[in-house]
């Protein structure tokens, strides 16, 4: 099973590999992303995820569909659009406006900070068809993107966040079993006072 490493993994810790792009399609990393969705989905409050939260050390982060509802752009109504995969991320701009924005870490639960981060981020990524693309991106998902390139150099939120403080969900407290994705999802998350975790 997949499980998602905690901060004490020295993995969390180290520079991420460029993947080869000759590989992109292979059996080997069809199965790394497959299993970051597979370890993301079960997380109600997960947006995000990079390789390293799941040990492998290279240089791929996937963003969840859920993050096109909870951002407006499709309807909650609707069924939550498919995961996004970046693999060998470059950062091409960052705004110089900054903005303290809650967060938190899949591999630092449970703990909450604010970080600065820039409004918009411009990155440049391959897919998982390996076409190279760019991706513009503003709030939430330009936050994302600058939360799991960090990943991939080695850094947590918190090596940089202010007013962290601990919150241990209630599912937690009350060994709750997790329910899968879709609408509940949604909801649930919200359940968290907004709190998403990457
Ligand atoms: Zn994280």
């Amino acid at each position: 099973m997949v499980k998602i490493v905690q901060k004490e993994n020295p993995i969390l810790r180290d520079e991420a590999r460029a993947v080869d792009e000759k590989e992109i399609g292979t059996p080997k990393i069809a199965k790394i992303i497959a299993d970051m969705k597979i370890a993301l989905s079960r997380e109600d409050d997960g947006v995000a995820i990079a390789a390293p939260q799941i040990g492998v050390p290279l240089r791929i982060f996937v963003v969840s569909g859920k993050v096109a509802q909870l951002t407006g752009q499709v309807p909650e109504t609707e069924p939550t659009p498919e995961d996004s995969v970046f693999i060998n991320p470059v950062v091409k701009k960052l705004s110089r406006e900054k903005k303290l924005t809650d967060e938190g870490c899949l591999s630092v639960r449970y703990l909450y900070g604010k970080v600065r981060r820039s409004i918009k981020a411009t990155i440049e990524a391959t897919d998982e068809t390996g076409k190279r693309r760019v991706f513009g991106a503003s709030g939430l998902l330009a936050q994302i993107f600058q939360h799991e390139i960090d990943h991939l150099g080695g850094v947590l939120f918190t090596d940089k966040a202010v007013d962290v403080e601990e919150i241990i969900p209630p599912h937690v407290v009350k060994r709750q079993p997790l329910k899968a994705s879709g609408h509940t999802t949604i909801a649930r998350l919200r359940g968290y006072g907004g709190r998403m975790t990457k």
